[in-house]
């Protein structure tokens, strides 16, 4: 691959660095005096020497080789590319926060196991669950997390035997891999004809081998699961529980609550649902919600409110255990309490609201130009397919979105769920303008006409970006992350 951009080692001048380290100014007897001899290197470290205007014109320009959606439009469904406001990052820079030490005691930190605990309760009030755990890092990790709930749970009952995992086709993948990992054993479920769980075919699923289904809803076509509540039915009559997966939880958001319609155990993702940037720019956190019945198995510490105080409660005989270091991703966390307390339960519903305004806008004026297979009001997102599309030679729906990266727009999720042949998966989240989605129209409009006189145009896309196509494959099984000097 050829580089237009040097390395900053390959920029580096001696006597350039920008830095000076002073003198200690208290004795020091210098690192020789506890590290052995054959330890200690011969020759100083070939750090890169750069002037400050060079390193700031460096990582300026490497910022503004890539889409972000504080640049460009970011319609990555399932993934919720919303726009992060600037207040979270102003407030978790605040100096309260970022000196706070991992290992301070309870009573010094006592502001901010409050809004950490003042968290809970708002995401308590969103979902209905009574229990909540900020620990999971992610929201592969709340998966988890919520499965260690379940398998813990039947073991207390005495039901050990329960080993399997209902997963519609329709998943996301990680939702086998949690189960896999957690030591159960995943059962695909197949969609209906409408994408969406079919309860006959759950009836006959279930049995005394089964521990609990994941369900997302809505669901990974943007559809809400209507028979949710006989779902949830069939699984507690056969001693099953019910999981739901709801890293995207704006369609919903202050309209409905998941406990309300018979889930047991459900994750968020902060960093998609609650304004956390993500994609490079994490940490996020995958916070866990969990019924009266499953609270007690939930991970230590608990916080708790005891007085005016709140506390870190480590006395849970039942517990799975930790999941995660010291308070869970707290910066995270954090970015969500100010962006909740911003909105306030107005705000909140209106988030609900124009996610799902604005994908049912895209998905009747896209629906012009693509096929829409699962067609009619769709919830934060929908699914079109290309195939079929003009003449192109094979996979369409790659081409089309390398295509729309020479437009300006980052492409929407590709072939997901893989249930669609030839699809996008589109997510244009609340924050976005008319104008902004009837830009992008136009230009999915102009790609179709393309594939059908030029498909070229298509196929050797993207042209004006830094790189073009790359060997995917080849850079996650050779990976080269270290420098070595020519
Ligand atoms: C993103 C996503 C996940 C996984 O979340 P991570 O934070 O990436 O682990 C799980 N399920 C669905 C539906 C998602 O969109």
């Amino acid at each position: 691959m050829d580089r237009d951009e040097p390395l900053l080692i390959e920029m580096s001048k001696p006597g350039l660095a920008p830095v000076r380290v002073p003198e200690p100014d208290v004795p020091f007897r210098g690192a020789s005096a506890w590290i052995p001899e054959r330890l200690l290197r011969r020759t100083p470290p070939a750090l890169p020497e750069v002037a400050e205007i060079d390193l700031a014109r460096h990582y300026t320009r490497l910022s503004q080789k890539n889409f972000s959606v504080d640049t460009h439009f970011y319609p990555l469904g399932s993934c919720t590319m919303k726009y992060n406001p600037k207040l979270n990052e102003d407030f978790i820079r605040a100096p309260m926060i970022r000196r706070v030490h991992p290992y301070q005691d309870e009573a010094s930190i006592q502001p901010l196991l409050r809004m950490l605990i003042e968290t809970q309760e708002m995401l308590s009030a969103l979902t209905g669950f009574p229990g909540i755990s900020l620990q999971p890092a992610a929201g592969a990790h709340g998966e988890l997390t919520c499965l260690m709930v379940f398998r813990a749970w039947h073991r207390a009952h005495g039901e050990e035997e329960r080993t399997e995992i209902l997963i519609p086709d329709s998943a996301h993948g990680t939702n086998p891999a949690s189960v896999v990992t957690c030591g159960f054993r995943p059962v695909e479920l197949r969609s209906n004809e409408h994408g969406l769980v079919d309860a006959a075919a759950l009836r006959e699923a279930v049995g005394p081998r089964t521990a609990g289904m994941m369900v997302t809803n809505p669901n990974t076509l943007g559809l809400f699961e209507r028979e949710i509540v006989e779902i949830a039915r069939i699984l507690h009559d056969a001693g099953a529980l019910l999981f739901m997966d709801g890293a995207n939880f704006n369609a919903i958001l202050g309209r409905a609550r998941p406990h309300d319609f018979g889930v047991d155990a459900m994750h968020m993702n902060l960093h998609k649902t609650f304004a956390v940037p993500h994609g490079g720019g994490g940490p996020g956190a995958g916070p866990v919600g969990v019924s009266a019945e499953l609270e007690p198995y939930l991970p230590v510490p608990v916080l708790v409110r005891d007085g005016d105080r709140v506390r870190l409660d480590h006395d849970r005989p039942l517990s799975i255990g930790r999941v995660r270091g010291f308070l869970g991703s707290t910066g995270a966390v954090l970015r969500s309490y100010c962006y909740l307390r911003m909105l306030g339960e107005e705000g909140v519903r209106r988030i609900a609201d124009m996610a799902v305004l604005n994908a049912n806008y895209l998905r009747a004026t896209l629906g012009e130009i693509l096929r829409v297979p699962h067609d009619g009001p769709c919830m934060h997102e929908f699914v079109a397919t290309l195939e079929g599309l003009g003449n192109l030679p094979d996979r369409p729906a790659l081409h089309a979105a390398k295509r729309l990266i020479d437009l300006g727009f980052h492409p929407p999720t590709t072939y997901f769920p893989l249930i669609v042949r030839e699809c996008w998966m589109v997510e244009p989240t609340e924050t976005e303008s008319k104008e902004t989605l009837d830009a992008f129209c136009e230009a999915v409009r102009r790609i179709a006409r393309e594939a059908e006189e030029n498909p070229e145009r298509l196929t050797s896309a993207p042209t004006t970006t830094p790189v073009g196509r790359l060997d995917e494959v080849r850079a996650c099984r050779e990976p080269r992350l270290t420098w070595f000097d020519a």
